[in-house]
């Protein structure tokens, strides 16, 4: 059975520069717990949605025009970021944005920055635990490999202490071996934190084996959606999105 959505978007429209429509009406929802993929080509909208539901969308010149945005309950479009992240989203751009003339423990101080209680040391500790390699890295953070930078970048997301993640493709740039890794650390944030992710991800395949729910999104609109073994055994996802076979 499914639990409930902790996240619901119901029929969002997205303009950029306020004549550029980019998102026609997208509706998903993301129960609490679970790891739902949000897969497409290049240009569908996935990372304008990702910023819809973070607020980042703001940052860019966007806004949500029409629709609802709901977590927890609660209207949060158009929302300013940095209160999104005090509900409790956090948002891991594309392409890592870590912050590479700042060591590794500056940049996840800058992870906690909306945070007004002193367990920061504490998660700290909890975010090496989980990456043990980021604690033996004491240069600056632009001397991590792409993978370790990666992982910075998720750890970073930790430290704000988040009940759901939004991950934009995570796996870009990254070797074979290091996307496993990307993908079992996702995992793990997902079972032992109890993490709810909803993930973007140009590699559908590894996306929809760690997902329980996928949503496909074409120029601006979801086109399919379905429990992860419908859409692994459904012919246009194999022939379009897993390379056929
Ligand atoms: P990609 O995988 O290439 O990032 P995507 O599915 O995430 O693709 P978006 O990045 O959301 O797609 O872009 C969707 C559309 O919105 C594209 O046509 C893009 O050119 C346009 N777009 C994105 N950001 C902006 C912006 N800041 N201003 C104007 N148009 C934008």
């Amino acid at each position: 059975a499914t639990k409930p959505p902790i996240l619901t978007v119901n029929n969002i429209e997205v303009v950029y520069d306020e004549v550029i429509l980019v998102l026609r009406g997208v509706s998903l929802s993301v129960p609490e717990g679970e790891i739902v993929a949000l897969l497409g080509p290049n240009g569908a909208g996935k990372s304008t949605t990702l910023k819809a539901i973070s607020g980042l969308l703001r940052t860019e010149d966007g806004e949500v025009t029409r629709g609802n945005v709901s977590f927890m309950g609660e209207e949060i479009a158009n929302m300013a970021p940095e209160d999104i992240v005090r509900k409790g989203i956090f948002q891991v751009m594309e392409g890592r944005r870590i912050v590479e003339d700042m060591t590794v423990i500056e940049n996840l101080r800058l992870g906690a920055y909306t945070r007004r209680d002193n367990g920061v040391k504490k998660d700290l500790d909890m975010v090496f635990d989980f990456f043990p390699r980021l604690r033996e890295r004491t240069g600056l953070a632009g001397y991590l490999s792409g993978g370790e930078q990666q992982m910075l970048a998720i750890s970073r997301a930790l430290m704000a202490r988040p009940k759901m993640i939004l991950l934009d493709e995570p796996s870009m740039g990254l070797s074979p071996l290091l996307v496993k890794e990307v993908f079992d650390i996702i995992r793990q944030l997902n079972k032992e934190l109890g993490i709810t992710i909803l993930l973007v991800e140009q590699n559908a395949r590894m996306a929809l084996k760690a997902a329980s729910h996928g949503y496909i999104m074409e120029s601006g609109k979801i086109v399919l959606d379905g429990a992860q073994e419908d859409l692994i055994n459904n012919e246009d996802v194999k022939e379009f999105y897993l390379g056929g076979g």
